[in-house]
């Protein structure tokens, strides 16, 4: 058989086998092929603690990495500015289905690339440049899309800033309630990156509605607990719902607005054509993937899981000395300042970082120091429970005090994460 006659008997479509097609990369490029594999390796040799972080499944890298990355499909399903997109409307209709179905919403739009666009889409949709917008500040964990001078929110808005007590670290409602009263915001928005509380979305709701504002819920880090049934669904209560689909939710990096069906024509417009351009449609099978699995009752014990993991490891640290923010916490994320011994986050993220053990500071609800922040959903993925946790906090608070060498510590981390390989199945 010549080579032509070869090439005609097998299509060329890339095998979605993550392992050929490495190997095809590695053929091409090993150079790229080279830090493809140090990554899956580093991911699978120390632990996974960065709180947005989690391991997709490899049906979900299946369809990232599929011809649908080929695609051009500006606009939407039936209403395309492309030929030739029959196929990935279905896509595309299937992640809509699967999106409004999962968390009781009229509407959805799957399309933003991001969670940062899904949040500048919403702005787009409700507000003109210059109107106020109430959001967490951001030195008490709201995002850069909450009014940082650095983003297009803080440069485009007026935004006026609620807090956190500084002895609870709880968001005080009367001071919102209060805020708002006296700047009458066009929208106020609920969700942030560090708080391990859930949000009152009812006393929003109803603080929202005293000043007639928008309720814009950014749900970007509890949506995949709210898909497990793991944490209140802000749809009822907010007129946008802005998420990613990869952290908790463990789908691919991306973006999701979910609305009422009387916003869905100004939030379509919003994100395409008004702030985006053509439809990531790998992606948007990639969700609709991650959608379908999160509707199975084994993602709903995996987010009991994630919470179950997340109060066992704030009370390890607790014990340990550590002090935890809000004495605890409802979600996957847990705060904690280590100056109890003696050390502020950046110097432990850096003495944990050389045990193997990954994750980010964060703000503190008092003074300018700075805390740690962590999240237990890419462990729990990986099949680590309560037990874990424990081990885990004695690793932490060892590699924190220095007790022994770095070294010996990242040994036993590594240890630790041999038993439960993140890209097993
Ligand atoms: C993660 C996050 C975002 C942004 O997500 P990106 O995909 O990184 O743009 C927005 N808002 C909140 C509250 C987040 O936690």
């Amino acid at each position: 058989m010549s080579v032509t006659d070869e090439a005609r008997a097998v299509p060329s479509v890339p095998s979605p086998s993550p392992s050929s097609s490495f190997e095809a990369l590695r053929r091409q490029d090993p150079q790229i092929a080279d830090i493809l594999f140090g990554e899956s390796q580093r991911q699978a040799t120390t632990l996974q603690l960065i709180a947005a972080e989690n391991f997709t499944s490899p049906a979900v890298l299946a369809a990232l990495g599929s011809p649908l990355a080929n695609k051009y499909a500006e606009g939407y399903p039936g209403a395309r500015h492309h030929g030739g997109c029959e196929l990935v409307d279905a896509a595309e209709r299937i992640a809509i289905e699967r999106a409004t179905a999962l968390f009781g919403a009229e509407h959805a739009n799957v399309q933003p690339h991001s969670g940062s666009s899904a949040v500048l889409a919403a702005y787009a949709a409700l507000l003109r440049p210059g109107d106020t917008v109430l959001a967490m500040g951001l030195p008490y964990g709201g995002h850069l899309t909450h009014g940082s001078p650095a983003n297009f929110s803080g440069r485009w808005f007026d935004f006026v800033a609620y807090g956190v007590d500084a002895e609870t670290g709880l968001i005080d409602y009367d001071q919102v309630r209060h805020l708002a009263r006296q700047h009458r915001p066009k929208a106020i928005v609920c969700g942030s990156i560090s708080y391990p509380r859930h949000p009152d979305y009812e006393a929003f709701r109803d603080i929202a509605d005293e000043v007639g504002a928008y309720l814009i819920a950014d749900a970007a880090h509890p949506i995949g607990l709210v898909a497990g049934g793991a944490a209140p669904n802000p749809v009822p209560y907010a007129d946008v719902v802005c998420a990613t689909t990869h952290k908790v939710l463990r789908g691919p990096r991306g973006g999701m607005i979910l609305c009422g069906s009387e916003l869905a024509e100004r939030i379509d417009r919003a994100v395409f054509p008004f702030t985006q351009g053509g439809a990531q449609m790998h992606t948007i099978a990639a969700k609709a993937v991650a959608f379908g699995e999160a509707a199975t009752p084994a993602f709903t014990a995996y987010a009991h899981q994630v919470v179950a993991n997340a109060r066992e490891l704030a009370g390890a640290l607790a014990a340990e000395g550590l002090a935890v923010l809000t004495d605890g916490t409802d979600t996957h994320i847990v705060g904690a300042d280590p100056a109890p011994l003696g050390i502020d986050g950046r110097v432990a993220r850096g003495r944990l970082a050389a045990a193997g053990i990954v994750l980010d500071t964060c703000a503190l609800p008092y003074g300018d120091g700075r805390g740690i922040r962590l999240g237990t959903a890419a462990v729990t993925t990986q099949g680590m429970g309560r037990r874990e946790m424990d081990r885990i906090a004695t690793l932490f608070t060892a590699a924190l005090r220095e007790q022994g060498e770095p070294h010996d510590i990242r040994g036993k981390v590594q240890g630790l994460v041999a038993g439960f390989p993140p890209f097993a199945g």
